[in-house]
């Protein structure tokens, strides 16, 4: 109801949509052209277990170029069809790398160490993120390593072979060490995987006497409990971060993207070395992980890569964390 005494104007609406577009259009011409940024911003996500502080610190992604070889056990249309659900593109598996530093209030430790920009020309700012965050890769007192991928140790050095974190002591699974240090391993390997033998030489050479080696079931800090969790690799490692009664499960490589290999834990990939134990391991881990409702990071998960799992009928699907503006 109008008040008396005051008459409404009513404009047309068309009058009014072309005498705002021309108002606006003035006031554009004034200003100066808005400048694209044409990069991305830092690629952090911080966040807390109990009393611990996490940093998630992106390196990048690779376009894993795949053919019908990718899948051992599963026909290739059925791959494609789970690439297409998920809108990805039909021959390359989308390859994200997240690390994560965990401070617990006595140790920085980092949890993998990024692809040292040695593996893709997309990837490789794990460290301009690490300083971003305002850490500096000097005060990283331990390393921690799930396995002995290029993409995982490669960020122990740089391009030009110097060491990242010159104060780091480095722990390893006792297991994977025992099985890429092998030279009869070494000389029975298909030529592809005799490339990653000899980046793990190139990697560890010169300071191979510093490096400790863990048994699964040990504790690599306080607070970081670490569990076999073999296929992907024979020594392969997931970590428990636990403080006060908040947890988180480190899973490395139980499952890469999980748009293909949550929602089709089945499937065993051609860069697992035993694909039945990978596809163990990963239900496993996953059935725990979504019984508990814990909080999980993957590797190769959509950064900040730490998310839920819930079983559904045919897997799981990863639910990704909701941003947190507190800590
Ligand atoms: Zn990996």
């Amino acid at each position: 109801m109008q008040p008396r005494g005051r008459r409404m104007t009513l404009l047309p609406r068309r009058t009014l949509l072309i005498g705002s577009a021309a108002a606006l259009a003035a006031r554009g011409a004034a200003a100066a052209a808005p400048p694209f940024a044409g990069k991305q911003t830092a690629e952090i996500y911080r966040y807390r277990v109990g009393n611990f502080e996490l940093t998630a610190l992106y390196d990048g992604i690779w376009y894993r170029p795949i053919t019908d070889t990718f899948i051992g056990n599963a026909p290739f249309a059925e791959v494609e069809a789970a690439l297409a659900d998920a809108f990805m593109p039909a021959d390359k598996l989308a390859t994200p790398f997240t690390a994560l530093v965990v401070n617990t209030g006595k140790r920085l430790v980092l949890i993998d160490t990024g692809t040292g920009g040695q593996i893709a020309s997309s990837a490789g700012v794990l460290r301009a993120n690490l300083v971003a965050a305002g850490i500096d890769p000097k005060a990283i007192d331990l390393i921690v390593i799930s396995h002995f991928h290029p993409d995982h140790i490669n960020g122990i050095r740089d391009k030009d072979d110097d060491l990242v974190f010159p104060n780091a002591e480095i722990a390893v699974p006792a297991a994977e060490w025992n099985f890429w240090m092998d030279d009869a391993n070494l000389t029975a390997a298909p030529a592809d995987l005799k490339l990653a033998f000899r980046n793990q030489r190139r990697i560890f050479s010169g300071i191979a006497k510093n490096v400790t080696r863990f048994e699964p079931g040990t504790d690599v800090a306080s607070g970081i409990a670490t569990l076999a969790a073999p296929g992907h690799t024979p020594g392969h490692t997931v970590f428990a971060v636990h403080s006060a009664d908040q947890s988180l499960l480190v899973l490395g490589d139980t499952a890469q993207h999980p748009a293909v290999f949550a929602r089709h834990p089945d499937w065993q990939a051609a860069f697992d070395i035993d694909g039945a134990a990978a596809v163990a391991t990963r239900k496993k881990l996953f059935d725990r992980a979504a019984a508990d409702r814990m909080l999980v990071t993957g590797y190769h998960f959509p950064f900040p890569a730490c998310g839920h799992l819930i079983k559904t009928a045919s897997g799981y699907e990863h639910v990704p964390v909701e941003w947190q503006p507190n800590l």
